[in-house]
């Protein structure tokens, strides 16, 4: 590239983790919030590279299972070209980078190239398998040695020969490799004096809601994969602490363990939903349906801000609502003090919890968390000539506005922002319904229902779609999913989301594992 050359461009060799996008370090997420390139392995998790700057420039590295990705001399010439350029550059890397990575090769290059580098390392599948398998990799009782090693041995390589004599006396052997050379490795630990009845587990995709384990004996571990399909990424953990999986399998006892579910709020809100099940086991795709958007005009907006001390109430009927009303109120130059002397009312909590975040009380929030709940409230107070504000989505129900109205309410809805169609994570659904692997879609909102089931249009994925049971976060919602030809399974029996949650676990617990993909 010609132009001016800075030389504050670097390089950070950053461990990713095992899969699990919580397993990577505070460090490498700090850098990956600033970097200006990403290139990334295959093993490195998307939801990572997600967190880099919008305008960062994403390079897939990957190479899996044989199929080649960029080529290990590409990926040295383009760190160092665009460090050269006064580039961040976070090289992202499956596991520790420098574990059977490559890592320390490529941090040659750079040297070579006298670029500037650092690493920071990541909890290697080693680490992430033993956990999320249940077995500790050393215990008082029966390990105090463990090796790491691979079975991508290269017998023409230095290092590549390994001492299988050594290997077989550890207490707990860890193989990373490739599952068709199982047999292989298993016949040479034999060979060299291992038991045969030395405990081993296989883990696949470890930390990942897709993890899968098979357990045996040195003996019968070749044909227990086989028999399993097991494929790559897996990796082999061989010694007597793989005994202990059965009392401490963590991971196979959470409640949403093995569920894939579909969570479709706009992405900046669906966060807590997402955690929450996640922490439960489940496998989560976000397939927001919607996204936010600033409204075409703010005149409106604008102008009744200006007289925002006017009203007598100020309704909210969403997180949303308070989020860009607070937002527009400081853009044009006021605050919360603007808002003396207006009653605020919100939906449900988690609008009232906004309002609350912004130091504001909230004069009421209605026992039922809906539009009727609001007016039933108000219903208490003197609604003739009251003056209302209500900010709120473009498209939104209008029982609200026309009860108030009855009852003599001067009502201004403005339009704080709208909602844009995305298709976010449908090609991700459509491959998990391919494979029947879609165990609950979850709707939290009558819009998104409409906009979810436009992604669907083809007649068969718009019938399998249709067949996967829904949890709808309130009638309202409900009536809508059903309208649009879905089957609602569950409603929890107040409209939030930590009991939409609760009642997702209490209904998965009614379908023994698998019974319900087979229905
Ligand atoms: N640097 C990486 C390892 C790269 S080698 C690390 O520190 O983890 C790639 C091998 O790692 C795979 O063939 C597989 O054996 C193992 N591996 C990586 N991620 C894995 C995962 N999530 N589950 C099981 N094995 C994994």
């Amino acid at each position: 590239m010609r132009g001016r050359r800075r030389t504050s461009g670097i390089v950070h060799l950053v461990g990713a983790g095992p899969g699990d996008p919580g397993l990577i370090t505070t460090r490498g997420r700090d850098l990956l919030a600033r970097a200006d390139v990403v290139i990334a392995d295959a093993l490195a998790s998307r939801e990572l590279v997600k967190l880099a700057p919008l305008g960062a420039e994403q390079i897939d590295a990957g190479k899996r299972c044989g199929r080649h990705g960029v080529e290990q001399g590409a990926v040295n010439r383009l760190m160092i070209d665009r460090a050269r350029r006064g580039l961040r550059v976070v090289r992202l890397k499956g596991g520790d980078p420098s574990l059977f990575g490559r890592g320390g090769e490529e941090a040659e290059a750079l040297r070579r190239a006298r670029v500037p580098f650092t690493v920071v390392p990541g909890v290697t599948a080693a680490l992430g398998a033993a956990a999320w398998a249940g077995i500790p990799l050393t215990h008082r009782r029966h390990a105090s040695t463990v090796v790491f090693t691979t079975g991508h041995l290269d017998p023409d390589k230095r290092g590549g020969r390994p001492d299988w004599k050594a290997l077989a006396s550890a207490d707990t052997l860890v193989f990373y490799m490739g599952v068709k050379r199982l047999p292989g490795i298993v016949g040479c630990l034999l060979r060299a004096g291992m038991s045969q009845k030395t405990p081993v587990a296989l883990v696949r995709w470890a930390t990942l809601p897709g993890q899968e384990t098979v357990t045996g004996r040195l003996a019968d571990i070749v044909s227990l994969a086989r028999a399993a399909r097991l494929r790559p990424p897996a990796l082999m953990i061989a010694g007597r602490v793989a005994r202990l999986r059965p009392r401490l399998d963590w991971f196979g006892r959470l409640p949403l363990r093995g569920r894939t579910i579909v969570v479709t709020r706009p992405r900046d809100q669906a966060g807590p939903f997402v955690e929450a099940l996640r922490e439960l086991g489940a496998g989560v795709i976000l397939a927001p349906a919607i996204v936010l958007r600033p409204p075409r005009s703010m005149v409106r907006l604008d102008r009744a801000l200006a007289r925002v001390a006017s009203y007598d109430y100020l309704v909210f009927t969403s997180v949303n609502g308070v989020a860009r009303l607070f937002a527009r109120l400081l853009e044009t130059r006021r605050d919360i003090r603007d808002l003396q002397g207006v009653d605020i009312l919100a939906i449900g909590p988690a609008t009232a919890a906004a309002v609350e975040a912004r130091g504001l009380r909230v004069a009421a929030v209605p026992a039922e968390h809906r539009a009727e709940g609001i007016v039933k409230m108000m219903g208490r107070r003197r609604l003739a000539g009251a003056r209302v504000l209500v900010p709120r989505a473009a498209v939104a129900r209008d029982v609200l506005i026309k009860e108030l109205r009855r009852r003599g309410a001067r009502v201004d809805v403005v339009e704080v922002y709208r909602t844009a169609p995305s298709r976010e994570g449908a090609d991700e659904i459509r491959r998990a319904l391919r494979r029947g692997r879609v165990d609950l879609i979850t709707f939290t909102s009558s819009s998104t229902v409409t906009s979810f089931a436009r992604l669907f249009r083809g007649r068969e994925e718009a019938r399998r779609i249709r067949r996967v049971p829904v949890a709808a976060i309130g009638p309202i919602t409900a009536a809508t999913a059903r309208r649009e030809g879905f089957r609602v399974a569950l409603m929890p029996r107040t409209y939030t989301v930590p009991d939409l949650t609760r009642a997702v676990v209490r209904w998965f617990r009614s379908f023994p594992s698998g019974t319900l993909r087979a229905s």
